[in-house]
């Protein structure tokens, strides 16, 4: 990997500290990361660099995933990041931060590739990329990236408007689009799972699958992020951006040693194989619920018009399920469904794919006496990939069990987070598991009728207790089967 300049903007915010300092560290520890490097923290506080360094260190014994942290390693580590203030909004600013970041390269022998890390509110992403363009900061010798969180956009015309203001000063190929989703380790596995076991690519596909089940359930409510939230909801927080990339990389299928552009490609097709939804039948394929009082993890907790900082009218949905169909030959009339919410009864992120029964006639005597084979991969909070198979069992006369044969991921310390493998791959210019602009605009496309829908009425939020699975709209939305898995929960 070529050396780099990692301007970070939001320096002192929370995913700065919680996820970005602790991936740099453990990329650092696996000789991932080259040296020297410079990593300069930009925020609005005036820091020294002492202070900015004794803050990253404190993150980095709350967070990082390492226990036992190497004294010599670390002050190594730490002499790498500086400090400069900055205010988002003030060109100057953006002046001395070039200054800055050509004396660092000149002191550390650096080329001059330069990877602008954008870990603020999205209202400052347009005004940045503006000012690296305007300062100079993005005339470089060597390569300049952009890395963007999320929200990309809070429907369909905002998010365009703010591609094209990006694609002004960074070419698509130099934006690398965070979807932290993307870089958890089991999602990166899926696509090595279908190539390389021939079983599940011969059954990849509609002629022996009955359906795909995602779900992302948390057992947490909002939390400190009141504020954005309920202006938010599911639907944008997770729908329309991690969801909808899951269901790509489960859908997709590609050979072995295929290029970024290949997976990416692939991508592109399924969401825009995906059957849009017209807004007045948006109510029969989608479920948006709200969580009112109950008991989670043995606790009572609040409903969502009762935490802090939401509107006690708040119409904002915590839980949003739907029913998506591809029209592709591979997946034709296999129905995937999806869902996502807050104060659910488990904290899951898995993928069920539900195999067809092939002896579904009526000459089949053990019909109805079994249950359907599963592929259950969990991706967190444990990673593990899980056959559901049917078995006679010898203590019980040979009636039928169902036997699981399982693989478990290491311990998590062991396992590299998200953050690191995303940002090892931004930092090589490896953007597979980054998201495309095709990917994301046609993900707003195919959610702005339910956006629509919802504010105008024709969506109406449905109940659930705290410590459910979610509405009872979204158990009726399966029609014939079950959402798998709860009731084992
Ligand atoms: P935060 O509010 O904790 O931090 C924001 C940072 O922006 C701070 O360093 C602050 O100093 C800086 N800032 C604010 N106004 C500024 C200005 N005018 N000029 C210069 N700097 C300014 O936010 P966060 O939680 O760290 O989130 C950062 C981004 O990451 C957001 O886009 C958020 O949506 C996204 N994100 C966060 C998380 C998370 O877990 N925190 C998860 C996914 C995505």
């Amino acid at each position: 990997m070529e050396a780099s300049t990692f301007v970070l903007f939001g320096a002192t915010g929370d995913l700065a500290k919680r996820k970005i300092y602790p991936a740099l560290y453990n990329l650092y520890v696996d000789g991932k990361f080259s040296t020297p490097f410079s990593v300069i923290g930009l925020g609005r506080r005036e820091l020294s660099n002492e202070t900015f360094r004794a803050q990253v260190l404190q993150s980095l014994h709350s967070f990082s995933r390492r226990a036992a942290l190497d004294s010599l390693q670390l002050q190594a580590f730490l002499q790498g990041f500086e400090y400069s203030v900055l205010d988002v909004g003030h060109p100057e600013d953006y002046t001395k931060l070039l200054k800055h970041v050509r004396e660092r390269e000149a002191l550390l022998g650096l080329p001059e590739n330069r990877m602008f890390y954008l870990s603020v509110g999205p209202e400052f992403f347009e005004p940045i990329a503006a000012n690296i363009q305007a300062s100079g900061l993005g005339d470089t010798l060597g390569w300049k990236r952009l890395i963007i969180e999320k929200p990309f956009g809070r429907d369909l015309k905002s998010a365009r408007a703010l591609n094209t203001s990006l694609t002004e000063a960074f070419k698509e190929e130099e934006i690398f689009r965070i979807d932290h989703y993307l870089g958890k380790p089991m999602v990166q596995n899926l696509e090595v799972l279908k190539y390389s076991n021939p079983v599940l690519r011969a059954l990849w596909q509609n002629r022996y699958i009955a359906n795909v089940q995602i779900t992302a359930s948390e057992t947490v409510g909002v939390e400190e992020r009141a504020g954005y939230y309920d202006k938010s909801g599911a639907l944008r927080d997770m729908f329309q951006n991690h969801m909808l990339q899951l269901l790509m990389m489960t859908a997709m299928q590609l050979p072995k040693g295929s290029t970024p552009e290949e997976v990416r490609s692939k991508k592109k097709h399924v969401v825009k194989s995906l059957r849009p939804l017209i807004k007045e039948d948006v109510a029969l394929n989608v479920v948006r619920g709200q969580y009112t009082p109950g008991e989670v993890e043995g606790r009572a907790v609040a409903g969502y018009t009762s935490e802090p900082g939401i509107d006690r009218s708040s119409q904002t949905e915590t839980f949003i399920a739907a029913r998506l169909w591809i029209d592709d030959p591979l997946w034709n009339e296999v129905p995937i469904y999806i869902r996502t919410g807050k104060r659910m009864k488990q904290k899951s992120t898995r993928i069920v794919i539900e195999f067809k029964e092939p002896f579904n006639d009526s000459h089949n005597k053990n019909k109805g006496d079994h249950t359907p084979n599963l592929l259950i991969i969990e991706i967190s909070p444990d990673e593990a990939i899980t056959l559901q198979l049917n078995t006679k069992d010898p203590q019980q006369h040979g009636e039928l069990t169902s036997v699981h044969a399982n693989y478990q991921s290491g311990s998590s310390s062991d396992v590299p987070e998200a953050y690191e493998n995303l940002i090892f791959d931004a930092l090589r210019g490896d953007a597979t598991f980054f998201a495309h602009w095709d990917e994301v605009e046609l993900s707003w496309q195919w959610v702005q009728p339910i956006l629509e829908a919802s504010e105008e009425g024709l969506l109406p939020l449905q109940a659930y207790r705290s410590g459910s699975h979610g509405p009872d709209g979204s158990a009726a939305l399966l029609g014939g089967t079950e959402w798998w898995l709860d009731s084992e929960d």
